[in-house]
């Protein structure tokens, strides 16, 4: 068994960091690009959303690198990512590949016993024992958290940061560095020691950066080749960004999920404009541009995939937030046919509108 998984943001790393700790063989595909995107776009439905069509990419990618199995995880919700394990199986299948998919579903879709028995599966070729394998499985968790924290913190940083760059170079020099071991502790050490020096960065706080929170479809907000690298760019403007949803967030939230706790402050925020859940993370879209505008942020962007059905729905509801709080909102689609000159000149835009009115505010017009 040679597994492979889909790419989604910093989660390669702890995969990574979680196989090398069972010993289990994978492939990990070439970081989200072009060719991935266009091998999608030739064998997925046209009207299909961006991540399904970089997702076959990944997979055929691994295929060429001898993967034969597959490990994704599901949703039943009503969204198309709900489809996308058993229309991703037959697509493959009618290309000629006879792959295994391994569905990591929630436990109230398929019982705790399936997943159970999914997991089995996939850690049953581990020479590991079952203490070590529990050892391999908090890495992992470890190292999403600590990615995801560095990350927070370089995205957040990068506005007050006295050496432009800074915050960018380091927050790449990580992800390079914890890449190019196998050995899974010295990746924690190296994210552990990442983790301490990002706090260390030269800042200057009586800085007044612009602020403004990246919200939207998940895959595409945390996916930087999706999004046109939409947080580097802010990095780049000297502009300070935040975004809540991340791997280690969804890995709480599918954890509370099961009490029926998961994700409070959203759902709290979100109920005066969007009370129910209509799938993908709609209602996290909208509580997340409602606490950054609590938060004294001075805007947010929104980025979904064309025809992403929840999205659409908050699209429709956003400007109702922005005229009744006095809050720019700026929303952005993408997909393949997506060009760089025009979705840069949009952010640029938008970002004179909230510079021009945070000097309004300061100046007392
Ligand atoms: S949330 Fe949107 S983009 Fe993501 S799978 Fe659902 S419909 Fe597609």
């Amino acid at each position: 068994m040679k597994v492979t998984f889909p790419h989604m943001g910093n989660v390669y790393i702890a995969v990574k960091i979680l196989f090398d700790g069972l010993g289990i063989d994978y492939v990990i595909p070439p970081i989200n690009n072009k060719t991935a995107l266009e091998i999608g776009v030739t064998y997925a439905p046209e009207e299909m959303c961006l991540p399904y069509k970089i997702m076959i990419g990944n997979y055929i990618q691994s295929i060429e690198q001898g993967a034969d199995t597959i490990l994704l995880v599901g949703s039943c919700g009503p969204c198309r990512f709900g489809e996308y394990c058993e229309l991703q199986m037959k697509a493959l299948e009618k290309l000629g590949h006879n792959l295994k998919f391994i569905v990591m579903d929630y436990p109230k879709d398929i019982g705790k016993r399936e997943l159970l028995k999914r997991v089995e599966y996939l850690i049953s070729e581990s020479p590991k024992n079952a203490g070590e394998k529990a050892v391999a499985a908090l890495r992992a968790l470890k190292a999403i958290n600590l990615i995801d924290k560095i990350e927070e913190r370089a995205h957040y940083l990068a506005g007050y940061e006295i050496n432009r760059g800074d915050c960018k170079k380091l927050l790449n020099q990580c992800k390079r560095d914890v890449f190019k071991t196998n050995d899974p502790n010295e990746g924690i050490k190296t994210l552990e020691n990442y983790r301490k020096m990002i706090e260390k960065v030269e800042i200057d706080k009586s800085r007044n950066p612009l602020k403004v929170a990246v919200i939207g479809e998940i895959y595409t907000v945390i996916d930087p080749f999706s999004n046109l690298n939409i947080e580097d760019k802010l990095m780049d403007y000297g502009v300070c960004s935040k975004r809540k949803l991340t791997p280690s967030w969804w890995v709480k939230d599918a954890a509370m999920k099961v009490l029926k706790l998961n994700s409070l402050d959203l759902r709290r925020a979100s109920r005066e404009y969007l009370p129910y859940y209509i799938g993908g993370h709609a209602r996290e879209c909208i509580g997340e541009a409602m606490i950054a505008q609590k938060e004294n942020f001075d805007g947010a962007i929104q980025i979904f995939p064309m025809g992403c059905m929840p999205e659409i729905i908050t699209k429709a509801i956003l400007p109702s937030i922005s005229r009744d709080k006095n809050f720019p909102i700026m929303s952005l689609v993408v997909d393949e046919m997506t060009g760089e000159g025009g979705y840069i000149t949009r952010i640029e835009a938008f970002l004179d509108l909230i510079e021009r009115r945070q000097k309004d505010v300061s100046y007392g017009c």
